[in-house]
Formats: C-alpha cells, structure tokens, sequence
C-alpha cells in the first residue's frame, strides 16, 4: 500500500517483465540458421556456465547456471555460442527506454528484467491485462523479442506473475487469486528461499507457500528466527511494501569479478580489489553518491559465500579509501589454507548521510585529482587508468 499525505492507503500495482531466454532469444532473432534449434549461450571454456538456454535446448534439460560440460553431454547437437554483451546491451538499452513510455519509476533488477510502477495510473489505462498486453507488443514490435509480463500489487507477486505463464506470459495477480494461484506452489518459489532454506523448511514440513501462510508466527519464528520467519510469513501472505527504486536511488553501488581462475595468492587477491575499488569509485563518482559503509564478498571455489563490512567513520567516494577499507576487510577474513577464491566484490551504501549533499566537500585538491582521472575514463573507457599495481581483471 502506498501511503497517501491524509494518511489513507491505495492499492499499488506494479509490472514486471522478464524477457523469455534473453541470450538465446537474441541470437535466434540475429542468425536464422538457429531458430527453432537449440541454442545454449554461456562460457565455453573448462570451467564455463550456461548463462541462458533456448526453449528448444530446455527440452533436453539443460538450463542457466549448469556446467557447460554437462550441457553438451545433454544436447551434444545444440548450437553452443559464447555470449556477445555488445549486442545484448543494445537491445536491453532499448527496451529500457521503450519501457519509459509506461511508467515514471522503472526499477531494473538486471539486463533482461525490470520493475515498472503502476501506481496511481489506473486512470490512463483502460484495464490492467491491457496495458500488460500493450507493454509486451511494444517490446516485440521494437525488437522481435518476447517479454513475459506479471501485475499485481506488489513486488514479490509481480515477479512471480511474470513467472507463471511463461514464455509469452501475461498474467495479473489480485489480491482475491493468492489463495487459489500462490499457496499450492512450493516454498522455494518464496523471494530469498535457496536450497538451504528451502530444505530447511520442508525439513519443518513446510512444503508450499500456503504451508508457511497458515503457520502460527510465533512457532515459525521460533524454528527459523524472528527475521526469516516474518519475511516468508508475510510473503506467503501476498505482503511486501518494498517500493519501486529507480536506479539513481539504488541501495548500493558496487562491482564483482569472478575469476576465469581462482585466485590462489592474498598478493593476487589484493591487486585485484584494487582494481575493483577504482571501479566502484568511479561509479560512485559518477552516480554523484558518497559511500558510508563498505562491504567487500567472497566466494570461494566450494561456492561459500563471505560478506564482511565497515562503517566508515566519514563517507567516501575516493578510490584509495575505499581500497583500503576492502583491503582491510580482506586481511582479517581468515582465508582457509590452500582456499581457491572464485569472486570477488566490492560495494559502497549509505548514501544518505549529509555528505551527499555536498559532493566534494572541503577535499577540493583529491577532487581536482579525481575530476582529471574521471575525464580520462570517460573519454578512454573506464579501465583505461588503472592505479599502480591493479592487476588485469578478467570480465565480468
Ligand atoms: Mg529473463
């Protein structure tokens, strides 16, 4: 519910749209020998991931996030083509802006999916299924992809909206349908619920997400933690205020690598966080935000996954602070003898400290300074300056 100024509430309805095997699809529009075959779209090296696969190529059970080789054992005649970012940005940059014309607040979740606040534009529409309907014709008409799009009044139910009929879905949730569509579906399709939890709940018997809205709050804190238990027990109820976030008012700005290679060396290690705290610097610079708290995550090569933080005691948008604040954070994670590190990341957040006001604050030499590195990436690209010591970074 949004929260009008007499302190009454109305109904919120936001969109979500997914586009339907984003990589696969794009290659399937650019190269006609490869429609209607299987298209598998991912690293093809050793260690490679399926980043996306075409419907033609889920039939042989493949899917995202599957090693490679066990791809090409599943569908050894699929089409196995490594991803072309160029040409998948273009069409995500112009199905962001398409998305402009329906609605004022687009919050994008990642290249290929996005939230669209609908709240309050009931009246310019003539039906929620309409205006659903013309969202996925405008993406199709502008570029020949599909999108599937869900509506409902929040997000959580919207995302899982856009899931339910796909591909080519449209479906709108109302409040009225959460018992009959939402509770029989299985808990792992609650926001937040992995593997791990997800077997900790059907541990509990808590097997679909109308098991965990007919739960006694109280018991279910008392088995999960008041923090799970009240966030799965409102999802399930079809609840959750969290609003639409445009990306300039983004939570956390930040930059990961995973390596082609584990890292193996702390030496390694650190000059790679370097170059990371450039980047998020630079990022940071640019979006105009100061960060108070740095986080720094590591992912291992069994896939463990570490975040370690610090508040910082005045915010920061300059590369060597936050370099020195990760570089911090790093030394003091006991690394386990012999650990391979399969990523690295770096992100700054609380922005709203009274530094964002005042950008570059009683600093004006180190922002003359970073005013001319600024210049520099952007005329050059951004990993053009790279301070001392900053190692190559494999992409992405
Ligand atoms: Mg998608």
């Amino acid at each position: 519910m949004a929260r009008e100024q007499n302190g009454t509430e109305r109904p919120r309805w936001i969109a979500h749209f997914d586009m339907d095997c984003f990589f696969a699809a794009v290659e399937q529009r650019d190269n006609e020998a490869y429609r209607g075959r299987p298209v598998i779209v991912g690293g093809l090296s050793a260690r490679g991931v399926v980043s996306t696969a075409s419907y033609e190529a889920r039939r042989f059970g493949v899917h995202s996030a599957m090693p490679m080789e066990t791809a090409r054992r599943r569908c050894p005649n699929g089409i196995f083509l490594p991803p072309d970012f160029a040409r998948y940005s273009a069409a995500s940059r112009q199905i962001f802006a398409l998305m402009e014309r329906f609605s004022p607040r687009i919050e994008p979740l990642s290249i290929d999916e996005g939230f669209l606040d609908l709240t309050g534009m009931e009246g310019l529409m003539e039906s929620l299924p309409a205006y659903g309907r013309r969202i996925k014709d405008a993406v199709h008409d502008a570029t020949g992809l599909v999108a599937s799009v869900g509506i409902a009044p929040n997000k959580f139910l919207a995302k899982l909206a856009s899931d339910l009929e796909k591909p080519d879905g449209l479906t709108i949730l109302r409040p009225g349908d959460i018992p009959r569509v939402v509770w029989p579906l299985p808990v792992s399709r609650l926001w937040g619920v992995g593997q791990k939890t997800g077997d900790r709940l059907r541990a509990l018997r808590f097997c679909t997400i109308g098991d965990v809205a007919a739960a006694d709050p109280a018991a279910l804190a008392a088995r999960l933690g008041k923090r799970l238990a009240s966030h799965l027990y409102e999802l399930a109820n079809g609840r959750d205020d969290r609003p639409v976030e445009p990306v300039a008012e983004a939570k956390s700005i930040g930059r990961e690598i995973t390596f082609e290679r584990d890292v193996k060396s702390r030496e390694e290690a650190e000059a790679q966080l370097l170059y990371l705290a450039g980047q998020v610097g630079w990022r940071l610079r640019r979006a105009g935000k100061r960060a108070r708290t740095i986080q720094l995550k590591i992912r291992l090569q069994d896939f463990s996954t570490y975040t370690r933080r610090k508040t910082l005691p005045e915010d920061t948008c300059y590369d060597e602070e936050i370099y020195e604040t990760a570089r911090e954070l790093f030394r003091a994670f006991p690394l386990p003898p012999g650990a391979g590190i399969r990523l690295l990341g770096i992100s700054g957040s609380g922005f709203d400290g009274p530094g964002t006001l005042s950008l570059f604050r009683d600093v004006p030499k180190k922002d003359r300074l970073y005013a001319a590195i600024d210049g520099l990436k952007k005329r050059f690209g951004e990993d053009v300056v790279r301070r001392g010591g900053a190692g190559p970074a494999s992409p992405p």
